[in-house]
């Protein structure tokens, strides 16, 4: 289905057709690509499972490269009105004594005055403010079947729905839908990285404020972050799990029941933090893992965000990525009519930066989850080292892709 609308996509040779597409997901990277695609004239519908734009889950980071997509888009200001801005990450040893205390852009290596950290709620609250009033949202709902037989992508939906689009892009996350659909089962592209997290909302009981405190011992962190100095904190439960625990992702009850497991006999407040991860009503569970495809896209599919290239939140860079590949999926499409032509593009573009943030992970691993005495020792000296470090530089992977311009449209 090609429609005749009134802007053509910048860059695209001055025709005016106006392609259709569906986005699969809500989410930032959904959101983010929703809007530069609507900057360049598509048609855009937005699919997400959700009745609304899902907030909850840790603060995110946005760095680098990726802050230039989101002041591109004129949300700078709102998140810097956002900004968290913790001021201290405090390392903790297994009896809760301090093992080190630093700024957290001195342990991530953000650019400090320039990267951001919000909640993850205000980051798509502010994303989808900027799109809703423009595009058709489809809420509760989500796509059953795709079929590329003929010249367009043929999508039923779970509701009943029928529909035909242009294109189909998936931003709908790890463990997306539409990969599965198109690429098929996620343990081919999944790469588990030998860890299991539980995220949940808690009650502020040490009084904690703008700050992070982490507690380890071998195989195991737990943490509390805490965005302001209110009633709440956001609390982290990882731990080392070599294999996935296929029963435990399918059941609610076994997943909690398989983090107390691995925190038996843990002291400092962890106690408390499980039983509240027990009655927690925003419990939020995952293998830590990333997502590796050798492609991208198949026929009229693409894939961006975790769907494509989930880094894990070991890189922290998950948010970033999923900015910039939205901002470079849409430019392409925007350069190019051809469709194949515009992902081949988006995926050349794109690559390398992936690779590069991908790799970050290594690192993260090292200072946030030690699964050894050993490791965790080395880390802890590593932590003592960087306390009498000024400042840290920004990872040159947070800055290496440079955007290039979308045309501004008539
Ligand atoms: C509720 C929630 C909490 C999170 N908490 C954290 C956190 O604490 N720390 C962290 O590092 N990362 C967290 N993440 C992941 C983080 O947001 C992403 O790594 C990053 O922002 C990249 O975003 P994305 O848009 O590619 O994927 P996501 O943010 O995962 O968004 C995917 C969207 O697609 C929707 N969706 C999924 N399946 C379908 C379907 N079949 N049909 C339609 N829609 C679908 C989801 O509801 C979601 O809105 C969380 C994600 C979610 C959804």
């Amino acid at each position: 289905m090609t429609r005749t609308g009134p802007a053509g996509p910048s860059g695209a040779a001055g025709t005016t057709a106006r392609r259709s597409v569906l986005i699969s997901g809500a989410g930032v990277c959904g959101a983010a690509l929703a809007y530069w695609l609507h900057r360049s004239g598509c048609a855009v519908t937005v699919v997400e499972k959700a009745g609304a734009p899902r907030d909850g889950g840790y603060p995110i980071d946005i760095r680098g490269t990726a802050t230039e997509v989101v002041r591109r888009m004129g949300i700078l200001p709102r998140l810097r009105d956002a900004h968290l801005d913790a001021r201290r990450l405090t390392f903790l040893d297994a009896d809760g004594s301090e093992v080190a205390s630093l700024t957290p852009g001195a342990v991530a290596g953000g650019a400090e005055g320039q990267d951001l950290e919000v909640r993850r709620g205000d980051l798509t609250t502010i994303l989808h403010a900027a799109v809703r009033d423009d595009l058709e949202f489809l809420f509760d709902d989500s796509i059953d079947t795709l079929d590329q037989a003929g010249p367009e992508v043929d999508v039923t939906f779970r509701s009943g729905r029928r529909r035909t689009f242009d294109l189909v892009l998936g931003a709908d996350g790890m463990h997306s839908h539409t990969r599965q659909a198109v690429f098929g089962p996620e343990e081919r592209f999944h790469r588990h990285l030998g860890y299991c997290f539980a995220l949940f909302t808690m009650a502020n009981t040490r009084g904690l404020a703008r700050e992070v405190v982490v507690w380890n011992t071998p195989g195991r962190t737990a943490a509390l972050y805490a965005a302001g100095d209110g009633d709440d904190v956001h609390a982290l439960l990882a731990f080392h799990r070599p294999r996935p625990p296929v029963a435990a992702l399918r059941d609610p009850g076994a997943r909690r029941d398989l983090v107390a497991a691995a925190f038996t006999g843990a002291g400092w407040e962890v106690p408390g933090m499980v039983g509240a991860m027990r009655d927690a009503d925003d419990l939020f569970f995952d293998t830590v893992g990333q997502i590796r495809m050798p492609h991208w896209s198949s026929g009229r599919v693409a894939l961006v965000g975790d769907a494509a290239y989930a880094p894990s939140f070991l890189t922290g860079q998950g948010t970033s990525l999923a900015l910039v590949g939205a901002y470079m999926l849409a430019h392409a499409l925007a350069v190019h009519r051809d469709h194949t032509a515009a992902f081949a593009a988006y995926e050349r573009a794109l690559r390398p930066f992936v690779a590069m943030n991908q790799a970050l992970v290594d690192n993260g691993a090292a200072t946030l989850l030690p699964v050894t005495a050993r490791a965790l020792d080395r880390r802890n000296t590593m932590l003592r080292n960087l306390v009498a470090v000024p400042s840290a530089t920004a990872r040159p992977a947070h800055t290496a892709l440079t955007l290039p311009e979308f045309t501004p449209l008539p």
